[in-house]
């Protein structure tokens, strides 16, 4: 088909696909009333999800059937608070003669309301009941539910024309070749890194507030919204690194991470300076304090830190509930950084063990930054290779990479040390499109993606789902049912690491052979899996984004009140609980996915450029992974909005 052809059947695929969820609404529906028995026990409600139609009448019947419970309910302004034995308290406002707004409280046995806004709308406990307060929530769909209707159709015509259009040859050049040097466009940030002090000065800040975070864990409140590590550091920062710091930066957490710094000061004998010896030492012009072992070839990869991850997101809902947890997981990653150090040289628990770094190496190499030698040849040419063994003015790479041959940002920890130690001034810091990296170069790197993919899920799944039973399962340390836990750890474990990743290798097999089956199926597997970077990109930002949206206001109380000893600092350890704009979360949340399924397709689309040379047989390579990614993209939208 022509271009032009194409570009007609895309637009008016996007009008049917605009059309048919529109349409939906038209259909005639005559009002019902609905009475509901709404019982809530910590940490869910019964009914979890309640489904009626646009203009239906909602009569619940509240009780709790353990603590005092809250009901908070997205978009309708209707705040409730739950006690035993069908008690209920329902808040309205009134204004006085003078205008004056008054807040107050009705005892009631029944809520009523008229479901008269469509789509999905969260109810969640605002009393704190418990540990896994935050994510008691339940469902309210209001059918015809046109944002999800419309979010389903858009993905399928979004997969359907970009198949089309990689027809038509307009995408197939890895898009990495536009490039701003940012030390050449801003001479002061170029200075700022060519200073010896530049990474303590940036990594002080995050280790003051590490040890306070660790102090407030381990002796202040042991209610996770309550406690400024777990609120800090499982909601803020997290939502910060999966939104901020890794699209835009890449693995620029490394550069300022607290936690190895430690252990890489000892093991230099030093904090800023550069202890450079003459003769170099099995290749090094440094001598470390310790053993000064090499890494074990055989473990120079990301397996152990997939293992470590799984481990993480299996405790995932306890580390985030509860601050003693993340106290110990801080003390361990701390004491392990600087045992290691001490025996290897360089960053090996970053390079190799640290969980969040797995998926730093993966994720970066979307990210619209890089850093490079500017020029290759200059590398080539240069047998000094100062930034791999070290200089007078900068440590050798301690993440063992020759910038010479680095074409990837998985594995380079932007310490900024070859900045300074390049002689030739040959490093500079790239601004790109975003996922321009585009080759995966080991399973451990395909099962790192797949996944971080599926913690997505599973995280969303226990902590944003309405299903009490599987945050019942998840939360052992309080429900001390083992059984429950080990079914809930199994299923995490094999969606992980058998369902999905058998059905992608599948998927590729699939691809491979529709490719014309000449190219070998590992290296289709690499390209194929390059798509679910950007889309677990973007399905992470939906997950963490609204989590700040909702939490906020624990962000102005823990400030307030940093220990949970009743303190109140800035006046805000008070702060009223009241979630910001709720009700466009699940729309924003299906606006992330869709724009990860284009970027994950139309990356993986020029990933396999270098790898298949016809244009056919790529478009063809990519049926079977992008009909996986529609897939996949249609789970996140049924429980991001449906
Ligand atoms: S790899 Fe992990 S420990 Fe190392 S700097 Fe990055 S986040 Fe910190
Ligand atoms: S390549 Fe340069 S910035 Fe990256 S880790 Fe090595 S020395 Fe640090």
């Amino acid at each position: 088909m022509s271009r032009k052809k194409t570009l007609l059947a895309i637009i008016l695929g996007l009008a049917v696909a605009v059309a048919v969820p529109l349409s939906l609404r038209l259909l005639p529906h005559q009002p019902h009333t609905h009475v509901i028995d709404l019982t809530a026990k910590k940490y869910g409600y019964e009914p979890g999800r309640i489904v009626v139609k646009k203009g239906d009448t909602v009569v619940l019947r509240p009780t709790s059937m353990d603590v005092t419970h809250g009901f908070l309910l997205d978009g309708y302004d209707l705040e409730a608070v739950i006690k035993q034995q069908g008690l209920a308290y329902l808040k309205y406002t009134w204004t006085d003669d003078e205008g004056q707004l008054h807040t107050d409280w009705d005892k009631v046995r029944e809520i009523e309301f008229i479901a008269d806004r469509s789509g999905k709308f969260t109810f969640r406990c605002n009393q704190t009941c418990g540990n896994l307060h935050p994510f008691m929530t339940g469902e309210l769909i209001v059918q015809h539910n046109t944002p999800y209707h419309l979010a389903v159709s858009l993905s399928v015509w979004l997969t359907l024309s970009l198949l089309l259009w990689f027809g038509t040859g307009s995408v197939s050049h890895p898009p990495g070749s536009r490039r701003i040097n940012l030390l050449e466009a801003i001479p002061l940030l170029k200075r700022a890194v060519k200073a010896r002090s530049f990474q303590f000065l940036v990594i002080l800040p995050n280790l003051v507030f590490f040890y306070l975070f660790v102090l407030s864990a381990l002796w202040g409140s042991p209610v996770g919204n309550r406690n400024i590590a777990i609120i800090f550091v499982w909601i803020l920062w997290w939502a910060l690194l999966n939104t901020v710091f890794l699209p835009l930066g890449g693995r620029i957490w490394c550069l300022i991470c607290p936690l190895p710094a430690p252990g890489e000061w000892l093991a230099r004998k030093t904090i800023t300076a550069v202890r450079y010896l003459e003769k170099p030492v099995r290749g090094l012009h440094h001598h470390f304090l310790g053993l000064n072992k090499d890494w074990p070839t055989r473990l120079g990869n990301i397996w152990l830190q997939n293992a470590l991850f799984l481990v993480l997101i299996s405790f995932g809902i306890i580390l985030l509930t509860r601050p003693v947890a993340t106290a110990i997981l801080f003390l361990v990653i701390l004491a392990a950084t600087l045992g290691l150090s001490l025996v290897f040289r360089g960053r090996a628990f970053c390079l190799y063990l640290c969980p969040v770094g797995g998926f730093l190496s993966t994720y970066s190499m979307a990210a619209c930054t890089e850093l490079r030698a500017v020029d290759p040849e200059v590398c080539k040419e240069h047998k000094e290779k100062c930034c791999l063994v070290g200089g007078e003015d900068g440590w050798g790479c301690p993440w063992g990479q020759y910038l010479g041959k680095m074409d990837r940002n998985n594995y380079c920890g932007l310490c900024t040390e070859c900045i300074k130690s390049c002689p030739k001034d040959n490093v500079g810091i790239f601004l790109r499109p975003f996922g321009s990296d585009q080759k995966l170069k080991g399973f451990d790197e395909v099962f790192n993606v797949l996944i971080m993919l599926m913690a997505a899920l599973i995280f969303t799944i226990t902590m944003l789902g309405p299903w009490s039973g599987i945050k019942q399962a998840a939360n052992v340390t309080e429900s001390r049912q083992l059984l429950p836990f080990f079914i809930y750890l199994g299923a995490v474990m094999s969606l992980a690491i058998v369902i999905f990743p058998s059905i992608f290798l599948l998927a590729s097999k699939a691809a491979q052979r529709l490719a014309g089956g000449k190219v070998s199926w590992r290296e289709v597997a690499y390209r194929a899996a390059y798509i679910f970077i950007p889309v677990g990109i973007f399905v992470w930002i939906a997950f963490s984004l609204p989590q700040v949206m909702i939490n906020y206001s624990y962000i102005f109380s823990v400030i307030s009140d940093p220990l949970g000893l009743g303190w109140d600092l800035f006046g805000t350890a008070n702060y009223p609980f009241k979630p910001f704009y709720p009700e466009t979360i699940p729309a924003i949340q299906g606006v992330l996915v869709l724009v990860g399924l284009f970027f994950g397709l139309t990356r993986g689309f020029s990933s396999f450029s270098d790898l298949l040379s016809g244009r056919s047989e790529r478009v063809r390579a990519m049926i079977v992974p992008s009909l996986l990614a529609l897939v996949v993209v249609n789970v996140f939208l049924r429980l991001y909005m449906g």
